[in-house]
């Protein structure tokens, strides 16, 4: 595996940064992280010029890495602070991993991709990126390590997860694109054991990105 960071890669970095910017993002900690995570590291290296462009793209197996705006907008709505306990839904190709990470968030990333988890984990590894990574469904959270203060779920839902909203903390939220075909970025701020407050956001769900389905049963 090369790893090679080098000025252009920076240099494509800062102006992908000030793209977020004009877009709305406001988060110094999320902007910063997103300048450190090398972006292209994620993508095969024949795609490697995509990489500082603001899209998704393809990583293997039907799936995507999210697009930059999407992973600074969930991250910047989470408001995540060192030490956050935080649940990801949908590892992928660990872009969003490593910016939690960076974020000093303690992370804990679900994929059910046999083929992604594998090749992520070892990029993560490579990187130096702590995060605990977990093989399976992410529609069953991951009971033996909840509660989290935070869920962030990268595939659309077509509706919220039980078992994920009873492993949040009161006080607790999840940002989660819900819908199938179309989703709508949903946040939800959990206020008792089965009580919360939903929040929809118009201007991101003006954006119209996709999302690929959190699909069920299969490993
Ligand atoms: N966070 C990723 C985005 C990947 S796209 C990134 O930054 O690259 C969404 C991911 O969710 C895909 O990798 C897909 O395989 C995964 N996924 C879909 N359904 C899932 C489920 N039920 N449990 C865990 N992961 C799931």
């Amino acid at each position: 595996m090369q790893l090679v960071d080098k000025a252009k890669h920076k240099g494509s970095r800062k102006r992908l940064i000030l793209e977020l910017q004009e877009m709305g993002i406001e988060s110094p900690q999320v902007l910063d992280a997103m300048l450190k995570v090398p972006r292209h590291f994620f993508l095969d290296s024949s795609f490697e010029e995509h990489a500082y462009q603001n899209k998704a793209f393809p990583i293997g197996t039907d799936q995507t890495i999210s697009h930059p705006y999407t992973v600074a907008f969930q991250s910047e709505v989470l408001g995540i602070k060192k030490g956050d306990k935080i649940l990801e839904i949908g590892t992928g190709s660990g872009y969003q991993t490593a910016v939690l990470f960076h974020l000093g968030a303690d992370v804990y990333s679900i994929e059910r991709q046999h083929f992604l988890f594998d090749k992520t984990k070892l990029l993560l590894s490579a990187m130096r990126i702590k995060a605990f990574l977990h093989y399976g469904d992410g529609y069953e959270g991951l009971p033996e390590k909840a509660l989290f203060d935070k869920i962030l779920v990268t595939a659309g839902a077509p509706s919220i997860p039980g078992k994920l909203f009873n492993q949040l903390n009161i006080g607790g939220m999840m940002i989660i694109p819900i819908g199938v075909g179309e989703q709508i970025m949903t946040l939800i701020i959990k206020t008792g054991d089965s009580s919360y407050k939903k929040v929809e956001f118009d201007n991101f769900n003006e954006t119209n990105f996709r999302f690929v389905p959190m699909l069920k049963n299969k490993r």
